[in-house]
């Protein structure tokens, strides 16, 4: 008897993992550059053109392949880095899955040329869309170069997909830079369209940084600390690098780089009333922890770890923080402290100062200055905590600068969150303090996680929703959703905001643009501040959802870095606190 179930065909399987680790030219670029620096390569070249779309090499001086490996290494699942399970949890090279160059292959026309030590002849291999095509003795130094060409040529829906050369070349430049910046030992060049835009000699991280984004070396700070649990060392940047967008932010964790909006929060926030409102710094750290503590098998393209005593690290980041600035900040001259703006900082008199030596961020001044001047020594001031791995406090710092302590958190009903703050009980509106953080997250032009679909969606439209839809297509893009025209009367998603991937995004989409409407008639508010709202609301954390305590406490944070947080922008409580004076208006 037989079965309606049969096994996919090994190609159709490389290339719907293809659809997982290769979204883009830039996925393509991480991966062989990440293989070149798991082979040990002192010198690294990446060569591109139309923005990765038609030729991508990377050439490097690493361990080369032998004949063998050279053929087996476009396997899926073929792997020189792990051999068991355990191995997972011991990492020290990027790679692992053995996946990546299946998956290349899989979607495009690929050519390698490698030569291991051991061997005095080289091999050529060609692949095309996964089948190979010729496999030939050829003269080849040590390492390995392997050429990408006309990436999804075979796969035309995707192909489709791509956007300009020059966002495409964009991508594939921050990947360069994420890598370059996490190995500033190895060389790396960088070609666009045969002209050099990258020449990174091997030395030490500040020097790669310097010569990176072309920076003085007064204006970035040291920062240098060691624990039990963890040890940072990097810079960060004067507070005038500080930018509107969070552009120059690379957090590097065992040697990769990883976005966590959590410890980049924590980064921030250590910086205090040193940032003008709604800027973010300038910081290249790097996070070295037990690799048995940091859970990188979370997706394909790795920049999502978990990370296990992430609230020590967030403690501990933000104190490390401010101690640098402490000890490497200047003191103002009595001249440009009476030139001091008496709101904002002034950051330009400040450059011109020179450091003093002598000062201790932990004295007391001697004279007492109000303003600003009074906030960064209170931001100097504060003690370092000391991480244990028995009490966990928490501290976060709030738009107003005070700092806040979480000590405890609950949820009541699945739908409340009930937080220890400052010696007050917040009762949490979850669904309305998430929506809200998003909200705020959307106003604020903060970079939103979008993730690539593996099977795009399509959705029929009515006519009236269609054309509502094309109108603010950009701004419902720009909220994580990556969609487009599809025939007639259809639209495609191609990929979905973070927080909406487990859900059916057709469906999403379609309640998104009827609460958009909604919103519309009833709260006369602008389009775009309607349809934000509307997102939110579907995006946010819904009453009855289970939290870990790890998630209500970066709700809680999420929530207090918020401009206005106590209510929603439709005047709706978000939370109400029990301070003393409440609790005794119980007991009279
Ligand atoms: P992974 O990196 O997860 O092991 P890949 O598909 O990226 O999987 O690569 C498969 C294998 O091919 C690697 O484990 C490695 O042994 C070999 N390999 C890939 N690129 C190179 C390179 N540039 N130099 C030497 N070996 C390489
Ligand atoms: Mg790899």
């Amino acid at each position: 008897m037989s079965g309606v179930i049969q096994l996919l065909p090994e190609s159709t399987a490389n290339q719907i993992a293809a659809g997982e680790v290769v979204q883009r030219p830039a996925s393509v670029v991480k991966e062989l550059l990440e293989n070149a620096v798991d082979a040990n390569a002192s010198l690294i070249k990446l060569y591109i053109k139309n923005g990765g779309c038609t030729h991508i090499q990377v050439d490097d001086n690493g361990s080369g392949m032998n004949t063998f490996d050279a053929r087996m290494c476009w396997e899926r699942h073929a792997t020189s880095k792990i051999k068991k399970a355990d191995d997972l949890y011991n990492l020290s090279t990027l790679g692992f899955r053995g996946e990546a160059l299946a998956s290349i292959a899989s979607v495009s026309q690929v050519e390698m040329r490698t030569k291991s030590l051991e061997e005095t002849v080289g091999t050529r291999i060609v692949i095309n869309a996964g089948t190979v095509e010729t496999q030939e003795s050829v003269a080849h130094t040590e390492g390995t170069s392997i050429t990408v060409k006309n990436l999804f040529y075979n796969i035309p829906a995707r192909k489709n997909f791509l956007k300009s050369i020059s966002v495409e070349t964009k991508h594939i430049f921050e990947e360069f830079q994420r890598i370059a910046l996490a190995y500033p030992k190895v060389g790396f060049e960088f070609y666009n369209q045969d002209k050099n835009l990258s020449k990174l000699k091997s030395g030490n991280l500040k020097l790669r940084i310097l010569e990176l984004f072309k920076l003085k070396e007064d204006e970035l700070i040291e920062v240098q600390e060691d624990t039990e649990i963890v040890s940072f060392s990097g810079f960060i940047g004067s507070p005038k690098l500080a930018k509107r967008t969070r552009g120059n932010q690379f957090l590097i964790a065992n040697g990769r780089f990883i976005k966590d909006h959590y410890l980049s929060h924590a980064i921030s926030s250590g910086y205090g009333s040193l940032l003008e409102d709604k800027t973010h710094p300038f910081y290249v750290l790097i996070l070295n922890v037990d690799p048995a503590k940091i859970d990188v098998n979370i997706h394909p393209t790795k920049h999502e770890v978990k990370l296990e005593d992430g609230r020590h690290i967030y403690t501990l980041l933000q104190s490390v923080v401010r101690k640098s600035l402490g000890t490497h900040f200047v003191v103002p001259t009595a001249k440009q402290l009476s030139n001091l703006n008496q709101s904002k900082p002034n950051y330009s008199s400040l450059n011109t100062t020179k450091p003093d030596s002598r000062y201790n961020p932990f004295d007391k001044p001697k004279e007492r200055i109000r303003s600003e001047w009074e906030k960064l020594d209170e931001i100097l001031q504060a003690p370092i905590p000391k991480v244990t791995q028995q009490k966990e406090i928490f501290t976060a710092s709030s738009i107003t600068d005070s700092i806040i302590d979480i000590e405890e958190v609950l949820q009541l009903e699945n739908s409340y969150v009930l937080a220890k703050i400052n010696q007050e009980l917040w009762l949490i509106h979850q669904h309305r303090a998430h929506a809200h953080v998003l909200n705020y997250r959307y106003t604020t032009n903060q970079q939103i996680a979008s993730q690539q679909l593996l099977f795009p969606r399509t959705v029929e439209l009515a006519k009236a929703d269609l054309s509502l839809y094309i109108e603010m297509r950009d701004e419902i893009n720009a909220l994580g959703f990556d969609t487009s025209e599809f025939g007639k009367d259809a639209i495609i998603i191609n990929g979905l905001p973070s927080e909406l991937s487990k859900t059916d995004g057709a469906e999403v989409l379609q309640q998104i643009l009827e609460d958009f409407k909604e919103n519309l008639q009833q709260l006369k508010i602008d389009k775009q501040d309607a349809l934000r709202r509307a997102a939110a609301k579907r995006a946010a954390i819904k009453a009855g959802e289970t939290l870990t305590n790890q998630e209500m406490t970066k709700l809680v944070t999420d929530l207090l870095s918020c401009e206005a947080y106590t209510h929603t922008a439709s005047g709706h409580t978000i939370i109400v606190k029990l301070d003393k004076e409440s609790l005794e208006r119980f007991f009279q």
